[in-house]
């Protein structure tokens, strides 16, 4: 499977970044949008991020112009899919919209075109169904944004060749990410099966433990050893992300988290995070803000609750094969940014705390908090 020729579908947040990685690795790219107003601004930004590593002497002036000119902004579908060797789909996240992309993908790609999906919550077993190569179809979660995040997770569906498994994979090491292979099509893949369940743990453990936002916050990051605290993390990464993921992995198994009413209240007040100055937080300016976290707050809360449900996720995705501790743990540190091993910090926590935290929260609330047996056995 020799890969030169890629296709992007859709030149938003994730599908302009992905464009320009593989440009800079070398493939020629098509980015393909519905209006060329969309290609536009998608390759004003990726003239500025290139712009961007000129200006910090990561890239000479020549070659960014060489990148730049590696990618063509195309609106006919069946131009764009021409000679492609593989498609990267990165449209809106929306299984209706997405059955009708890949029926009229269907018709205009070439026999050799291989199918990748950017998806972050959909199914990709039953998005490679929608397709008439079911078996040259895989999962390439990439991370936002694309040009900075190093984790790629890669999801063979259920009918998925292992020929596509080892494509993905040496495609993500020639754009110089690092790939972790999620093994079974779960909700939420590796990454967002902790952390979104976990951004409902901390809204409830504000009601149950009468903790604030910046209590609970500066201990998951000084006692969790996380990038920032949760709410933090949650206004970054935009309400709106994260609600719809909610729907997504609740809707298709509903064990995996007990959805906290707080979400979905701000993404219908609109106060997505800090895109929009509003979300579990305020903020004042256009530029990133961090939110004021200290030892000493975090000195006046525990989060083994939440070290509890993160862990208890973790244990979750190995007892079942998803992946095994070292993959979930590159997939915590690359992804999430994790500054500690999630399971050194269980350690340190002391295992059977975070088994009776789970046993006392299970008989309270409920079979999520059951604790999984890797972490009853393997600490028994
Ligand atoms: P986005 O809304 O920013 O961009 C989607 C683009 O697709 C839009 O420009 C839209 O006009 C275009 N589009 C719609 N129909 C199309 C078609 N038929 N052909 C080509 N383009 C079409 O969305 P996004 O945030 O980039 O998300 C895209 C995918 O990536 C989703 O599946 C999402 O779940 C996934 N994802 C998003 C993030 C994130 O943080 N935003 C992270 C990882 C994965």
């Amino acid at each position: 499977m020799s890969i030169n020729k890629i296709t992007v579908l859709g030149s938003g947040v994730m599908g302009h970044g992905i464009a320009q990685v593989s440009a800079m690795a070398g493939y020629t790219v098509t980015l393909r949008d519905i209006e060329q107003s969309l290609l536009d601004k998608a390759m004003e930004k990726i003239k500025w991020s290139l712009n961007k590593l000129v200006e910090k002497q990561k890239l000479s002036q020549q070659d960014a112009d060489k990148i730049f000119a590696r990618i063509t902004p195309i609106v006919d579908l069946k131009s764009a899919l021409k000679g492609a060797d593989l498609l990267i789909e990165a449209v809106p996240e929306d299984m209706n919209l997405k059955k009708k992309v890949y029926a009229e993908v269907d018709n205009y790609a070439e026999g050799k075109t291989l199918y990748a999906s950017n998806t972050s919550t959909l199914p990709i077993t039953d998005m490679a169904a929608l397709t008439n190569r079911p078996e040259r179809f895989i999962g390439l979660h990439f991370f936002n944004p694309p040009q900075l995040m190093p984790l790629v997770e890669v999801i063979p569906g259920a009918k998925s060749d292992q020929s596509m498994v080892n494509m993905a994979m040496d495609y993500c090491k020639k754009v110089g990410k690092q790939p972790v292979l999620c093994k079974k099509d779960v909700p939420g893949f590796i990454v967002n099966r902790i952390f979104i369940p976990l951004v409902h743990e901390a809204a409830y453990c504000m009601d149950r433990d009468g903790a604030s936002m910046t209590q609970i916050d500066s201990a998951v990051k000084f006692k969790m050893s996380f990038p920032m605290g949760i709410f933090e993390l949650a206004d970054y990464t935009g309400l709106d992300v994260i609600h719809k993921a909610t729907v997504e992995m609740h809707t298709r198994d509903p064990k995996v988290l007990v959805p906290h009413p707080k979400i979905k209240q701000l993404f219908d007040e609109k106060n997505l995070g800090q895109k929009t100055g509003k979300g579990f937080y305020e903020y004042k300016g256009d530029k990133y803000e961090r939110v004021n976290l200290t030892e000493q707050e975090a000195a006046t809360y525990n989060p083994i609750k939440l070290l509890a449900v993160a862990a208890n996720n973790a244990a979750w995705l190995i007892t079942n094969g998803v992946c095994d501790r070292a993959e979930l743990e590159k997939a915590l540190k690359l992804g999430m940014g994790l500054k500690k091993e999630l399971f050194v910090t269980v350690q340190e926590f002391g295992p059977k705390n975070i088994v009776k935290a789970l046993q006392d929260l299970a008989s309270k609330y409920g079979q999520f908090y059951q604790p999984d047996t890797y972490l009853v056995d393997y600490y028994a």
